[in-house]
């Protein structure tokens, strides 16, 4: 067992994905103390809550502590108003109040945040972004969010909705685009997430005549040759440059930093920079346009970062 000072240092990150939960144990230096990984529960909130409670007692015993500050990162966000967790594609966590649930039975202070506004934070607090001042952090996977983080503090705004990109309507779209607007699941239609998440991509092929196969299938038949996919992989990076060039124009970030799986699309680095300026009110954008350096454990170490360690600005 460590001395209390060492205990204060530490902090625990739970990122709620929709097939995975992570979880993580970070040193005041931000070292890996341990990490587990655990199925999410496909029945239900109560079943989702217990495996939280579950993974989180589970790193504790790993190294002999308990009572660490939390952090977790949630699809969706909190409505500030009434602690109630709203916009999740997980949808079983909708109206609920996971942050209160966990305080209850855990019995400590819970920071909850969006998982786009994690990797944000982890990113600018010690990943890619870390040079850097005002970042952006973007997930581009099943589902599409953002994150804004100034002067290295996450902003998450008045109605908790700041860097909430996924659900505003592709930019500039063309007639083809806007006859055929794909509805998100959110109910509205032509929503981001719906255009460029990863089965934005696979529907989208599919419209064009291609098979209904996963966005990383898609993109390595392009790479080998194969027309079709190739024609799906190039609008997509249009549709990408310009949801970016409304960032750009709005915000105006030091840097744009990728997270999620489609993060590994080497061709969204070299190719989005070309047709960005475009759109955005300018002659030549310079932003640079980077993936997340901690990958897959960028959410997590942004969770546990919800806790600024004392060398950090709270
Ligand atoms: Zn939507």
């Amino acid at each position: 067992m460590s001395d209390a000072k060492e205990n204060a240092d530490l902090r625990l990150g739970i990122d709620l994905g929709g097939t995975k939960i992570a979880g993580i144990v970070l040193d005041g230096e931000a070292r890996v103390c341990a990490e587990r990984r655990v199925d999410t529960p496909e029945n239900g909130y109560n079943a989702t809550l217990e495996a939280i409670i579950d993974l989180v007692m589970a790193l504790e015993s790993d190294i002999g502590e308990s009572g660490l500050r939390l952090g977790v990162g949630t699809p969706g966000s909190v409505l500030p108003a009434t602690g109630r967790l709203r916009n999740a594609n997980s949808q079983c966590l909708n109206g609920k109040t996971l942050g209160a649930d966990l305080e209850r039975a855990l019995s400590r202070e819970v920071r909850l945040a969006n998982d786009a506004d994690c990797l944000a934070l982890s990113e600018a607090r010690d990943g890619a972004a870390a040079e850097h001042r005002n970042v952006f952090g973007v997930i581009l996977g099943t589902g599409v969010g953002g994150g804004l983080v100034i002067d290295k503090q996450l902003i998450t705004g008045r109605n908790g909705l700041a860097g909430e990109w996924g659900h505003t309507c592709l930019p500039w779209p063309s007639s083809a685009e806007m006859r055929q607007p794909p509805r998100c699941w959110c109910g509205l239609d032509s929503c981001l997430e719906a255009w460029i998440s990863g089965p934005g991509m696979t529907a989208d092929h599919v419209r064009r005549g291609g098979y209904d196969i996963p966005a990383r299938d898609i993109v390595e038949r392009a790479e080998a040759g194969e027309r079709l996919a190739g024609a799906t992989l190039k609008v997509w990076l249009q549709r990408v440059a310009r949801a970016m060039a409304m960032i750009v124009n709005i915000l105006d970030p030091d840097v744009i930093v990728v997270g999620g799986g489609l993060s590994q699309i080497r061709w969204l680095y070299s190719e989005v920079p070309k047709i960005w300026a475009q759109h955005a009110f300018a002659d030549h954008i310079d932003t640079p346009l980077i993936a997340a350096a901690h990958g897959d454990a960028s959410g997590v170490r942004g969770a546990a970062r919800l806790w600024p360690l004392e060398t950090e600005p709270t």
